[in-house]
């Protein structure tokens, strides 16, 4: 039987997008149990990229994807990756992925991302801070590149969508690139900076700082694994492998692994599904770039940080079950080869596999349901860390009944 504390909130799933609301919350006088089968920050958390993509204003998928879909789905170490026995099991999520490419749901999409990203860096600033850790996050903007000249138009068509969305975005020559970032080889032909981005230098650390920050401020860790609860008229109680938890309210923050809980407690199946990526993290490559560079062509990005250059990306359908493919991360190495003007060393390499939690819409679910004693935020896709600062400003504003109409578009019931 876990302890029975007095809790007002159980916060389940302890990644960036848990622990950053835990410390909301916790601020905001409630008295939080936060509960993980692991460690905090051992899910996606982990090892993403590490870049405050607020650029990153359109879905997941857009109509132009579907001309390039075959050709991409035939190659098994391209950009996008599909295990076949998994497509039965995805169909649904794919054809609600279909149906929000319509000019309708596409822009309510993009409204809805731009009003997440638009909130991030300020948010995330203002947490860092709070904690005096604001040396984790550097402000130093990223960089698109590209190397063959038939993909100019396809950038200058990107960079004016991203201006029309407000982005900032300032178009950079091959002479600019090569002078911010000399290592990068001289035959790339210029990019797109995004001035109003950065990268944190550590995502697994930020989560440990946030998760010291929590305790401190008296938030109570429980190690379980949740599988199910009911609601009662006092709030719901919830069944772990350690026993039953008790607590007036419960936010569910489980990321890719959030749907069954959801259905559990609310009897909402909502569309949830992974998709897998990938890191290669490179020792002692950290002082090859001054801050995320992506490559257009490859579909990839390389961030710096503290430990070593990291490597990532790649998209995998492949569900929650399946073990990694590891060679995908490692396929990350041979395309940087001909990126630098001398190749990356691998020596000391480790590889990783997370899970994106990914909605159809490509909008996470924040939201207040079953009389306020259920809260959710899950779902960010490829932007949780980005977006999780915000999420928790907006979490605690849930928790006090204080959505505002923004909310609108990241209800649970949209499904
Ligand atoms: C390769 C890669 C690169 C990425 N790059 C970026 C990037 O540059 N910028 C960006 O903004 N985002 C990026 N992302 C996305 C980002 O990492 C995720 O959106 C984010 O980490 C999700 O956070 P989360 O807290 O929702 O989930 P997670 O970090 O996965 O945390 C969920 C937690 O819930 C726990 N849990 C699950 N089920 C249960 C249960 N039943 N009981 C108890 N505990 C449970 C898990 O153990 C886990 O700790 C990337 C992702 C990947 C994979």
């Amino acid at each position: 039987m876990v302890e029975s504390a007095e809790t007002d909130i159980a916060v389940v799933g302890a990644g960036i997008v848990g622990v950053a609301c835990a410390l909301q919350l916790a601020r905001k006088g409630r008295r939080v149990t936060l509960v993980d089968r692991q460690a905090p920050g051992r899910g996606a958390s982990y090892g993403n990229a590490g870049h405050l993509a607020t650029e990153q204003v359109f879905p997941i998928a857009d109509l132009s994807i579907l001309k390039r879909l075959p050709r991409m789905l035939l190659d098994p170490m391209g950009p996008l990756r599909l295990d076949w026995k998994y497509l039965p099991k995805a169909m649904p999520w794919f054809i609600r992925l279909l149906l929000n490419l319509r000019p309708g749901p596409f822009q309510r999409s993009v409204a809805g991302i731009r009003s997440l990203n638009e909130g991030s860096l300020g948010a995330w600033q203002r947490l860092l801070g709070s904690i005096g850790r604001g040396e984790l996050f550097q402000e130093d903007g990223s960089l698109l590149v590209f190397e063959r000249p038939e993909s100019r138009q396809a950038l200058e068509a990107l960079r004016t969508r991203m201006q029309q969305q407000a982005v900032a975005v300032d178009f950079w020559s091959a002479d600019t690139v090569r002078e911010a970032a000399p290592q990068l080889s001289p035959s790339l032909l210029g990019g797109l900076f995004f001035p109003r981005t950065g990268h944190f230098i550590d995502p697994y650390r930020v989560v440990c700082e946030l998760f010291e920050a929590a305790k401190a401020n008296g938030v109570r860790f429980v190690q379980a694994q949740v599988d199910g609860g009911r609601l009662h008229s006092g709030g719901v109680s919830l069944a772990s492998d350690q026993g039953t938890l008790d607590a007036r309210q419960v936010l569910i923050s489980c990321g890719a692994h959030s749907a069954r809980l959801t259905a559990a407690l609310t009897g909402k199946r909502v569309p949830l599904d992974t998709e897998r990526g990938y890191h290669l993290m490179l020792p002692g490559e950290h002082q090859r770039l001054p801050f995320a560079v992506t490559s257009l062509e490859r579909k990839f990005i390389m961030t710096p940080m503290a430990e070593g250059l990291r490597l990532a990306g790649t998209v995998e359908f492949a569900g929650l079950d399946a073990p990694p493919s590891m060679q995908r991360a490692w396929q990350l190495h041979r395309l940087s080869k001909g990126l630098f003007r001398r190749d990356l060393s691998i020596e000391g390499a480790t590889p990783w596999m997370g899970f994106r939690p990914s909605l159809p819409d490509s909008l996470p679910v924040i939201d207040r349901v079953c009389d306020g004693r259920i809260l959710l935020a899950f779902g960010h896709q490829h932007l949780g860390l980005t977006q999780a600062a915000v999420t928790a400003e907006w979490v605690g504003r849930l928790a006090e009944r204080a959505g505002g109409p923004e909310m609108g578009a990241y209800r649970l019931d949209r499904f």
